[in-house]
């Protein structure tokens, strides 16, 4: 009896698993509903972006790249290679600047030289700037509403560049992961793309969704460009369709 039972479950799960697999590679699913994180890389391309890419792929899962437009000048080839793959692109500054040491003019000229980059690599815009050091200010507010952009910081960070241990940047990252979060790595050191290969399918099997920045923000009831966001705040979301 217990044997036709295990059986029987078995078959039921095999039905359903290919079901699930097909479900995550269509739109995300509403927070309340599964849980979901934004993973988030800074600082790049560099020469460990396509290495990030793969293990994007293996997992099956998309993430947001905040790009220095001098990196991006470097290897626009990058830009598109992480657009293509159906990451979201966004700007991390020309330079990897203060921005609350900039006047606001002096900020939309520094990210349209960004934005032209993504648009001549990819056709679109980025939508998203994720201001250096997490530092942000007037000038940025009024930067991103002039050009239509939002800000998003960080509520997890995974020390990536500080601790530059897969291990420990896997602890960091599973100790502290909360539905809502976005996740702070840098796609800039060969510790993070190990750390990743365990990591993704880790968030995965612990039943979360893993979502580009935009996709995770799209649940919220209305954006601003005069404010940041650090994560998916479960209190204030569109109603439930
Ligand atoms: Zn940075």
């Amino acid at each position: 009896m217990i044997r036709k039972t295990l059986c029987l479950l078995l078959a039921l799960l095999a039905l359903t698993i290919p079901a699930l697999a097909e479900e995550t590679d269509n739109a995300p699913i509403d927070p309340r509903v599964q849980p979901a994180v934004a993973i988030s890389f800074d600082d790049g391309p560099s020469e460990f972006t396509q290495q990030v890419l793969d293990v994007l792929a293996e997992n099956d899962c998309h993430a947001t790249f905040f790009m220095v437009g001098t990196s991006m000048d470097k290897m626009p080839e990058m830009v598109k290679a992480v657009y293509d793959a159906g990451n979201e692109v966004g700007l991390h500054t020309w330079r990897h600047n203060d921005l609350t040491q900039m006047e606001a003019n002096a900020v939309v000229r520094n990210l349209e030289l960004c934005q032209n980059i993504v648009t001549a690599q990819t056709g679109t815009t980025a939508k998203w700037l994720r201001p250096p050091y997490g530092r942000v200010g007037p000038s940025a507010y009024g930067a991103c509403r002039a050009l239509g952009m939002y800000i998003a910081t960080w509520s997890l960070d995974s020390r990536d560049w500080e601790t530059q241990n897969a291990e420990k940047i896997y602890k960091e990252v599973m100790g502290q992961l909360r539905n809502g979060d976005i996740i702070l790595f840098h796609d800039t050191h060969a510790p993070t793309v190990e750390a990743l290969r365990k990591i993704l399918p880790e968030i995965k099997a612990r039943g979360f969704q893993i979502l580009t920045v935009d996709q995770l923000m799209s649940f919220r009831e209305k954006l601003r460009s005069d404010t940041h966001y650090y994560h998916l705040d479960l209190s204030k979301l569109k109603p439930q369709e």
